[in-house]
């Protein structure tokens, strides 16, 4: 019987009250890992009031003490990669060196907190007027909370609570249901690095959870990723009870293949952002266009890989090329939406739901679309597994309009061999992220990942000198200290 995760809340594991569970699956087997609870308010009561407690003394712990917590947590992460590597694998169902990604990059948001010293030092201007000095500092902003999708268990908890707690807040993380194995260690890490009891807390749930974090009063800012529909949910909900708010959200990121690109940099760039993860990134790239004899070229050597793939069980087997997407529900989706397409006109390059490994697993094929118009609803919707579409604009200024035509904005791509179509595209497309020959123009710790439109609400975007900014809030003082004030001592 597999075992139901406790929260951990002020350092202790605490089980939930409510009884309600869900699964935790190894994607690649259908095996059931853990139950993860679905908590209640009284969860979150708790939790926050932990977190509270906390935030008093941590956020006047000395600056060089967090630094150096920060650093050990870093060494524990480094010499723990391996094992968290494998622990994503099981619960996500990533190949190996996908997880390993996984990692690194949420590692890489610890290296930029740890130069929270530098980055958190405010500004000031000596003698405004006579005597009088002006100093900002940036200030903590007390409990945050954190709510996170399935699709990257270590990186994405990890744009948040790390760069929170450098900037002096507590939290309470909650994970996706779905992948919690990987928060739980990730925080049992920070712990073990010497964080204080109650700064970092988990609270595991569903919707019930995030709404009751997104009314608490004890909680100042949310930090969110997920869908769009609970983006905007989460941004309106939050906003509305006084918070501060950051929501990114889906997305249909589109890659354009000009006919002067470089085709096998642009192959395995494509091949990567579409089927990389099974398609289960923001950032993946779901509509592939191609202008003018591009298309044609491009579709044959795409299905020319997509025959040379391994789709295999990760868990036991590091040379998959693709692993399974998340649950059965999202192999059934992604099914359903192969068949809506060609029912919609689009025709079959190659079809995922054929040639499946022999496994209980939730398994879909690299499949690609072509002839696939705009206007479809394939081309609408994030899907959010490996189903690329072809459509074939005609020209530059087309696909750019077709591209702003989605209502999202995290990412869109330009593989070309000309400064020019890129310096167009790159300033026409309606979105916060755009690569120029690079499949996937990824969010890197020092830089936000700047989402748009449905993509993204809120102000401040996450990680990056942004996350600096939206964990904390800016006091300024004016000071008078001048000669009168020593004149009057009789000094
Ligand atoms: P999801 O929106 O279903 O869930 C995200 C979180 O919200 C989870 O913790 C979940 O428990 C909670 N949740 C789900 N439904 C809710 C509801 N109705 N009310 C309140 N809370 C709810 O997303 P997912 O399926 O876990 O992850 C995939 C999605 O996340 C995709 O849309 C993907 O594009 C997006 N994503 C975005 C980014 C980004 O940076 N923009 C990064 C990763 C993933």
């Amino acid at each position: 019987m597999p075992s139901v995760l406790p929260n951990l809340i002020g350092g202790e594991a605490v089980v939930s009250p409510g009884g309600d569970t869900v699964p935790v699956h190894n994607p690649s087997t259908g095996e059931v890992l853990a139950e993860t609870p679905l908590g209640t308010p009284a969860d979150v009561d708790r939790a926050v009031a932990a977190a509270g407690a906390a935030f008093h003394p941590w956020s006047r712990t000395s600056a060089t003490r967090r630094t150096e917590i920060l650093f050990k947590y870093k060494q524990l992460l480094d010499a723990g990669f391996e094992d968290l590597a494998r622990l994503v694998v099981r619960e996500n169902g990533k190949t190996f060196p996908e997880a390993q990604g996984d990692v690194r990059r949420g590692i890489e948001v610890v290296e930029f907190a740890c130069g929270r010293n530098h980055l958190l030092k405010g500004e000031s201007l000596p003698q405004l007027a006579d005597g009088i000095d002006g100093v900002t500092t940036l200030e903590p902003l007390g409990v945050c909370a954190g709510i996170t999708p399935f699709n990257f268990p270590a990186m994405v908890p990890m744009w948040m609570f790390p760069l929170a707690i450098a900037c002096g807040n507590t939290f309470v993380l909650k994970p996706s249901e779905k992948v919690p194995l990987t928060a739980i260690r990730l925080a049992e890490l920070f712990a073990e690095a010497g964080l204080p009891v109650g700064v970092l807390n988990i609270v595991h749930g569903g919707r019930e959870v995030v709404d009751a974090l997104c009314v608490h009063p004890g909680i100042a800012a949310i930090s969110f990723v997920g869908s769009s529909a609970v983006a905007k949910h989460v941004y309106t909900l939050g906003t509305a009870n006084g918070k501060r708010v950051q929501a990114a959200g889906g997305a249909k990121n589109v890659l354009l293949v000009m006919p002067d690109a470089e085709p096998d940099s642009t192959l395995r760039a494509i091949m990567g952002a579409a089927y990389g993860c099974a398609g289960q990134r923001c950032m993946a790239g779901s509509v592939v266009m191609g202008v003018g004899d591009s298309a044609d070229t491009i579709r044959d050597r795409i299905a020319g890989a997509i025959d040379g793939m391994k789709l295999l069980p990760t868990h036991e087997r590091d040379d998959s090329d693709m692993g399974p997407v998340i649950d059965g529900t999202a192999r059934d989706r992604l099914f359903a939406a192969i068949g809506s397409a060609v029912d919609e006109g689009a025709s079959l390059v190659r079809d995922g739901r054929e040639n499946l490994p022999d496994s209980d697993g939730f398994f879909v094929g690299p499949t690609l679309l072509d002839h696939v118009a705009i206007d479809m609803q394939v081309s609408r919707s994030e899907l959010f597994g490996p189903v690329l579409s072809l459509s074939r604009p005609g020209t530059l200024d087309q696909a750019i309009e077709w591209i702003n035509s989605t209502g999202y904005g995290n990412g869109a791509v330009i593989f070309t061999a000309s400064g020019a179509a890129a310096r167009q595209f790159a300033r026409g497309v309606q979105c916060g992220m755009v690569g120029v020959n690079v499949g996937i123009p990824a969010p890197m710790s020092v830089f936000s990942f700047s989402g748009w439109n449905t993509s993204f609400y809120g102000d401040l975007h996450v990680q990056g000198m942004e996350g600096i900014r939206f964990y904390t809030r800016q006091k300024v003082v004016f000071s008078r200290w001048d000669d009168s004030y020593v004149r009057h001592q009789g000094w």
